[in-house]
């Protein structure tokens, strides 16, 4: 009797055993399901900043507004023609690992990133369109000393770094302070867009996050260093939040129901060609809409969806348009990625330059104890294009003839300024 009980007792425990194997491997399933929807942490940050922070909040209102009357006019259809090129520094804040290995990326990882972020901004693939704008890895750091565009620092001396991370500001998960890590390195935000590698974010919880484009010290992306390369999606998703654009799904609630669609240009994420979507929709129809065409949401960066290949030309004009307002507009006249050895110097104010983008011309305004002194204007290998005397306070710089593009121009006693310039 008692061996029978025992055999049974076995078969009952096996039976159990199965039944907790099931139990773990659903748990599993759901995690790994959770663990892709919260791989972003922009919205969190972002939401908690809008209901805590006033200053944060009218900012990024004035912003989306600017933005939205751009669009409305259209202004950024002009700019089509010019490619801009945003400087980019890279801070690997490692854990005290061999250069190459772990979350101390090697150099040449960093540059796949990179020239994987343009191959999508640019539309290699041929999918989406071309947003025409692209990123390189500063050449020249703020002191206007050669640079490969790559910082690295040890971050495993800031408390709970080495064990959960970094924790976002305004994020409840336990880490290291984001301000404590993002002050270990960063450059100043309006000559270089920067990027921060790091070991995890919020112990796992998140993959990477962004700051809208509301300015602050610490404005730039935080990506973990396994997402660091050049086949990742989410380097063009969160430089996507960089320059202001929403998830596709943005309104749906935490993937509970339909983004309101009444406005396209104020609902959702205010994008028109981007038909509205819940975060886990991404099949063969959006329950949502059939209105607009359902590949550029559920193949588009800024959805959570497993395949992802395009921008598109409504993305486009709002990161158009977000490039060309402050603060991402001063990345534009960054000379970050300028020739090194023309030393730019930011805090004299001897010499400004207006308007730029500039049409035909060039308003040089300058200090009266600089007349006599020289300009020079170089295209962007460096080569001499225009040269010239300062001979009053307000010198006008004829651009007429030259195509459209980015210039440098240096001014005053041994040409110490430059200027970056952009002809439409
Ligand atoms: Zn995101």
């Amino acid at each position: 009797m008692g061996r029978i009980r025992k055999i049974k007792k076995n078969n009952n425990m096996k039976k159990y055993s199965n039944l907790i194997l099931l139990l773990i491997a659903f748990l599993f399933l759901k995690m790994e399901i959770k663990a892709q929807n919260a791989e972003c942490a922009t919205d969190l940050i972002h939401n908690n900043l809008m209901q805590t922070d006033s200053a944060y909040r009218n900012k990024s209102l004035v912003l989306e507004s600017e933005i939205e009357s751009i669009i409305k006019n259209q202004a950024t259809k002009k700019f089509t023609s010019t490619i801009y090129t945003i400087p980019v520094v890279v801070h690997v804040i490692h854990l005290g690992e061999a250069l190459g290995t772990a979350s101390n990326i090697s150099d040449i990882q960093i540059q796949q990133a990179i020239t994987g972020l343009n191959n999508r901004f640019r539309n290699v693939n041929g999918l989406g369109v071309d947003v025409e704008l692209e990123f390189c890895l500063a050449s020249k750091d703020p002191s206007g000393n050669s640079t490969n565009g790559i910082k690295r620092v040890n971050g495993s001396t800031v408390p709970n770094y080495s064990v959960t991370g970094i924790t976002p500001t305004g994020n409840p998960c336990s880490g290291a302070v984001e301000t404590t890590i993002k002050d270990l390195s960063r450059w100043p935000v309006s000559d270089y867009y920067n990027i921060w590698v790091v070991s995890k974010i919020c112990n796992g919880g998140f993959v990477g996050y962004a700051s809208y484009p509301v300015g602050g010290l610490y404005d730039g992306l935080v990506i973990v260093s396994t997402s660091m390369t050049g086949t990742s999606g989410t380097l063009p998703h969160e430089v996507g939040h960089g320059f202001y654009l929403y998830h596709t799904f943005n309104g749906d609630g935490g993937n509970v129901y339909c983004p309101v669609d009444t406005n396209c240009l104020i609902n959702g994420d205010r994008v028109c060609d981007t038909p509205p979507h819940k975060q886990g929709d991404c099949g063969t129809t959006n329950p949502c809409t059939s209105t607009a065409l359902w590949d550029k949401s559920r193949f588009n960066y800024m959805s959570y969806c497993p395949l992802v290949n395009r921008f598109t030309q409504g993305q486009k004009d709002r990161i158009r348009a977000t490039a060309i307002v402050a603060p991402r507009l001063s990345l534009l006249t960054s000379v970050g990625c300028g020739p090194v050895g023309i030393n730019e110097i930011n805090s004299n104010n001897m010499f400004s330059i207006f308007p730029n983008p500039a049409q035909s011309e060039i308003n040089l305004k300058s200090d009266i104890k600089l007349l006599g002194s020289s300009y020079v204007v170089y295209d962007n290998t460096g080569k001499t294009i225009l040269k010239g005397k300062i001979t009053s306070e307000n010198t006008i710089i004829e651009l007429g003839n030259l195509s459209g593009g980015i210039y440098l121009i240096s001014v005053g006693e041994n040409l110490k300024q430059t200027f970056k310039v952009i002809k439409e």
